[in-house]
C-alpha cells in the first residue's frame, strides 16, 4: 500500500499507509479531518523505478 500525505486545517501533515481511495484521515494532533495531498507522482515514479531495477537485476 502506498504512503500518502494528509494535511489538516491545523497545519499538521501526517503520513499514512492507506488505500488509494482514502481521501481523509483523522489528524493525530487535533482529531479533525486531514485531507489527502495529491503529490503522489513521486510515488508512481518510484514504482516505475523499482520495476525497472527488478527487470535489470533479473537480467544479470
Ligand atoms: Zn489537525
Amino acid at each position: 500500500m502506498p504512503v500518502y500525505e494528509f494535511k489538516c486545517k491545523c497545519g499538521h501533515i501526517t503520513e499514512e499507509l492507506v488505500r488509494m481511495d482514502t481521501q481523509v484521515v483523522e489528524c493525530p494532533k487535533c482529531h479533525d479531518k486531514a485531507k489527502k495531498i495529491l503529490s503522489a507522482c513521486s510515488f508512481e515514479l518510484k514504482g516505475g523505478g523499482w520495476f525497472a531495477d527488478g527487470y535489470a537485476s533479473s537480467k544479470k
